[in-house]
């Protein structure tokens, strides 16, 4: 082979594609379900929107983007999240001058150059929603059961959701001094590299692999400094959350990577809480209720999520069930067959595609290949339009029967055979 996929990308390839579709299609489905509209954004825009939304010194930032220089000597940035570019095309496009709670979902490819591994890669693909313009605990609880929905939808029997709220700076001003306090208390257990980092963002430490969860046990938690509306929002959306039946857990140490979040933050998971199920979040997501106003718009509050794909993928209990949701597989093959059979294949096909899915082997190999390809391809029947002959061959493979019938009679026998079911009476 000449060329090979960079480094953490991956081919999606027949049959596995039915599987990503059918799982895109469950999340469309929940999105429609909760009255949320599509948007689609560019993969390319300015490295400064995420310099600013995500953070300077979050890890995306510092060392995860694809960032170079167009032949303008513009500083682009393939976009390694979706929230930040979906803000700037909401502010872009005036929909913040609709009024109400603007609900966008997406899907589409982000990019991080992060050391791959085991379900993380360099180009992965997320779905997300983010719902913009309301501060009401409601809306919380509403999009962590549009996330709860989606993953009962793809079979996962007990899926539960992690929350926690980090706050605003009302409440993380007087902790961020107490949690450095503990740190520099604890400063001997922490890498000096990494130490520095922290001092920048506190709270990024408990996300951190390299420092010891017995250390972590130790630190100061958000929780016992909520104050104001800060703990009363939280304490609502805790409350909404029982009153509608959610599985939780509060996870007092739950920090998420991207600077933006204030309040509510939480992350799902498949399997019951300390059980099985995996071990990495499935989807993420949480309130960034200063993030409009920072990308240049009015103060809005907004909460939203977004959901890996691969991961969910890897993690589906059964991927062979989630594939058949799409109705992809093909149910009739009509057969070329012989110099001068190649306008009635494809009449016949034409024909039959009001039927259901239909191919047409056009690949110029012998009547017995082709048959044979045709039963292996998992199709139900088999039509043989040979040059030579006046009448159509059709096999059925479910009935291992075989009969001719002419061009006109062909659709009203196949559908009689349908309505019939599979096998024999
Ligand atoms: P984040 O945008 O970091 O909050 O991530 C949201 C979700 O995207 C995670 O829960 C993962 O499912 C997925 N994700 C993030 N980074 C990667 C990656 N490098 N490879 C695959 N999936 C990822």
């Amino acid at each position: 082979m000449k060329y090979s996929r960079l480094r953490g990308t991956q081919d999606i390839v027949p049959p596995q594609i039915d599987t990503w579709r059918a799982v895109e299609s469950v999340f469309a489905r929940t999105f429609d379900r909760f009255g949320y509209q599509w948007i689609r954004t560019p993969i390319i825009e300015s490295t400064d929107l995420f310099v600013r939304a995500v953070g300077e010194q979050s890890d995306i930032v510092t060392k995860e983007m694809y960032t170079f220089s167009d032949r303008g000597g513009r500083s682009i940035t393939l976009r390694p999240e979706n929230t930040a570019p979906v803000i700037r095309a909401y502010l872009e496009n005036g929909l913040h001058r609709r009024g109400g709670v603007q609900r966008l979902c997406y899907t589409g490819p982000m990019f991080r150059y992060d050391r791959p591994q085991a379900g993380r890669y360099r180009q992965f693909y997320q779905v997300g929603a983010e719902a913009i313009g309301s501060d009401h605990p409601a809306i919380d609880v509403e999009m962590i059961q549009l996330v709860v929905d989606a993953f009962v939808g793809l079979g996962f029997t007990a899926p539960h959701v992690r929350v926690n709220s980090v706050g605003t700076e009302l409440s993380r001003a007087p902790y961020r001094e107490r949690l450095l306090a503990a740190m520099e208390t604890n400063a001997d257990a922490i890498a000096p590299d990494s130490l520095r980092r922290y001092r920048l963002n506190p709270l990024r430490i408990f996300d951190a692999k390299d420092v010891d969860n017995s250390l972590k046990s130790e630190l100061p938690v958000i929780s016992d400094y909520l104050v104001g509306r800060d703990a009363e929002h939280f304490n609502a959306v805790c409350s909404l959350l029982r009153d509608a039946g959610v599985h939780f857990v509060h996870d007092e140490r739950l920090v998420r990577g991207l600077d933006y979040y204030t309040n509510t933050v939480f992350e799902m998971y498949s399997g019951a809480p300390g059980g099985g199920g995996a071990q990495s979040a499935l989807c993420g997501g949480g309130r960034y209720d200063s993030l409009v106003e920072e990308c240049g718009g009015a103060p809005t509050a907004a909460i939203g999520f977004s959901a890996g794909l691969e991961r969910i993928i890897a993690a589906l209990p059964d991927a062979r069930a989630t594939a058949q949701i799409i109705d992809g597989a093909v149910e009739y093959c009509v057969l070329c067959v012989g110099d001068g059979a190649a306008a009635q294949s494809l009449r016949t096909a034409a024909q039959l595609r009001a039927l259901g899915n239909t191919t047409c082997d056009l690949s110029g190999r012998s009547r017995k290949k082709q048959l044979a390809a045709a039963h292996k391809s998992g199709a139900r029947f088999a039509v043989v339009v040979d040059a030579q002959s006046d009448t159509l061959e059709v096999h059925d493979f479910s009935r291992n029967e075989q009969f001719d019938v002419s061009a006109d009679e062909l659709p009203g026998s196949l559908m009689s055979r349908r309505e019939t079911g599979d096998a024999p009476a």
